[in-house]
C-alpha cells in the first residue's frame, strides 16, 4: 500500500510531467471504484488545463483551471501511469483513460488509472468546497507542516489513553504517518509501541515528531519505499527500496543494541520494535 512517501512522490512526478496539459478526453472503463465515478466526471475534466498538482494526507489533488480540483486516492494497489501513445490494448484493471492533448513541452499523451484492488477512487471537489468535502473535512494537520510540533503532539497523546502507534496512526489527530513510518519513528525517539499515549513526556513527543518528519522527509527523498512504481512515464525504472532501521527486521539485531528486534500485532497491524531501546 503506497504511503505517505510514495504519494508525495508519485505528486512531483505528475508535476513534472502534466502541468499545463490540456486534457482532451477522458474515458472511463469502469465507474465503481471505490466510489462510482460522478455521472458528470468525464465532463468536468475535458477541455481543462492542468494548473496544479498538491497532496492531501494520501490524496493526490490535480488543480484545474476552473477551480476545479480532480482527487485521486491510489487505494492499496492504485498506479498512475504516463504514456506517450495509447497502449495498443489495455490491460484488464486499466480503468480511467486520461487523455492530453498535444503539446511541444513534454511528449506524455496518456495517463492510465489502473487498480486491480479498487480501494482506489477518483473525485470531483473544487478549492471553494475542498475544506468542507467528506474526505478531508475530519483530517488532522499534514505531518510535515510546521504547525505539527512537539506542543501540538504532546496534546494530541495526552489526550488518549490508547497505544501510542494507534495515536500518531489515527488519520484525525494527524495524517500520513501510516504503519511503516510509525514504527521507524517510534524507534528512533525510543518510545514502546504499547506505551498509552497520554504516558509519553512532552520531551519524547518533541523527539517523536522530529522522527516523524525525518523518516518521511527521508523517504520522500528516496523515491519512496518500496520497489513497485506508483507513477512512471514509460520506460522509467522505477524506485530504489529504502532501508528500514526496524520495519520489517522481526529476529535481526537491532541496530543500536543487537537485541533481536520483536514483532507484535497491534489494530491488525505487524508492530516492530527493540525491546531493550524502547519503553
Ligand atoms: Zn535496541
Amino acid at each position: 500500500m503506497p504511503e505517505l512517501p510514495e504519494v508525495e512522490t508519485v505528486c512531483r512526478g505528475l508535476a513534472q510531467n502534466i502541468i499545463h496539459k490540456h486534457i482532451s478526453k477522458v474515458t472511463a472503463r469502469r465507474r465503481d471504484l471505490r466510489v462510482p465515478l460522478p455521472a458528470n466526471f468525464e465532463k468536468a475534466l475535458e477541455k481543462k488545463e492542468i494548473t496544479r498538482i498538491a497532496r492531501r494526507a494520501k490524496y493526490i489533488l490535480i488543480h484545474l483551471d476552473n477551480d476545479a480540483i480532480l482527487v485521486i486516492h491510489l487505494g492499496m494497489s492504485g498506479t498512475l501511469i504516463l504514456h506517450e501513445k495509447l497502449p495498443k490494448t489495455f490491460r484488464k484493471h486499466d480503468h480511467v483513460i486520461i487523455e492530453f492533448a498535444p503539446d511541444k513541452k513534454s511528449k506524455i499523451g496518456y495517463m492510465v488509472f489502473h487498480d486491480p484492488r479498487r480501494f482506489g477512487l477518483m473525485a470531483l471537489t473544487s478549492k471553494t468546497t475542498f475544506a468542507k468535502h467528506k474526505l478531508f473535512v475530519n483530517l488532522g494537520p499534514e505531518p510535515l507542516d510546521k504547525k505539527l510540533n512537539g506542543e501540538y503532539l504532546y496534546t494530541i497523546l495526552q489526550s488518549s489513553k490508547a497505544p501510542v502507534k494507534s495515536v500518531i496512526m489515527d488519520q484525525r489527530k494527524l495524517v500520513g504517518v501510516g504503519n511503516i513510518y510509525a514504527c521507524e519513528a517510534l524507534f528512533r525517539a525510543h518510545i514502546h509501541p504499547e506505551r498509552a499515549a497520554n504516558k509519553v513526556t512532552q520531551k519524547e513527543a518533541t523527539a517523536l515528531v522530529v522522527q516523524i518528519k525525518k523518516v518521511l522527509e527521508a523517504a520522500i527523498k528516496s523515491g519512496g519505499s518500496t520497489v513497485r512504481d506508483y507513477v512512471r512515464s514509460s520506460g522509467d525504472s522505477g524506485y530504489f527500496q529504502h532501508h528500514f532501521s526496524v520495519y520489517g527486521r522481526k529476529g535481526l539485531p537491532c541496530l543500536s543494541c543487537k537485541t533481536p528486534v520483536s514483532v507484535i500485532r497491534q489494530s491488525g497491524r505487524s508492530t516492530f520494535f527493540c525491546a531493550n531501546c524502547q519503553k
